[in-house]
């Protein structure tokens, strides 16, 4: 671990005493567009085994990549698209519904890994270009939690939550599907689209609303 790392842990370890004692209170996090590939794949367009670590992301072990890729829709292409480490087992390319248009991808609105009717496109890296025959989803919006803070707040794993985003915008958005892990710290994840309709930026804190 380099000290930018240890720092950084240390952090985010600071803020999660200070908001346990309010679990309905979450940190969100925005997702670009981004791409995680499977071993093969990450091969065919790198050369090499693995991706780089640039930036730890706040989910235990999660890491934003060195490496971009480009993709190809039908009807355009997306440069210096950030490649998420470390590999899975099943190619997943995260958009925005403004960027599947752009592109010409007809992606679903889906979970992470579940891609049975992911849309197909086409990845290019510097050693080498993938198709991929499901990969592409708009991301469902969700929450990451670990299991004390789901018992706080009644929740189990796959439940459906509402959230109140305050400021300028603000608004509500429903339907947050909840994910409960050990691992996972609590975080909200939004695409760029849901972020800038409600004005809401990664860091900022919202209120989960119980029914
Ligand atoms: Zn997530």
């Amino acid at each position: 671990m380099t000290e930018a790392q240890m720092i950084s842990e240390i952090a985010e370890r600071v803020v999660a005493k200070l908001y346990e004692a309010d679990p309905q209170r979450v940190i969100v996090g925005i997702s670009n567009r981004h791409v995680h590939l499977c071993d093969a794949d990450f091969r065919t367009l790198f050369g090499y085994d693995e991706p780089t670590v640039r930036t730890m992301v706040r989910q235990r072990g999660e890491f934003a990549a060195e490496e971009t890729v480009t993709l190809h829709g039908p009807r355009g292409t997306m440069e210096r698209v950030r490649v998420m480490g470390p590999n899975r087992p099943a190619t997943q390319v995260e958009l925005s519904r403004t960027d599947t248009r752009a592109l010409g991808v007809k992606a679903p609105m889906a979970q992470s890994g579940h891609l049975d009717d992911a849309a197909p496109i086409e990845i290019s890296g510097p050693a080498g270009r993938v198709s991929c025959e499901h990969a592409a989803i708009v991301a469902g919006r969700h929450i990451h939690m670990g299991p004390a803070d789901a018992a706080a707040l009644g929740l189990a794993d796959q439940d459906r939550v509402s959230v109140l985003f305050e400021g300028e915008r603000g608004g509500r958005l429903d339907h947050f599907l909840i994910r409960v892990k050990d691992s996972y710290l609590a975080e909200l994840h939004l695409d760029t689209d849901e972020g800038n309709a409600v004005g809401a930026k990664t860091g900022d804190h919202v209120r989960i609303l119980k029914d």
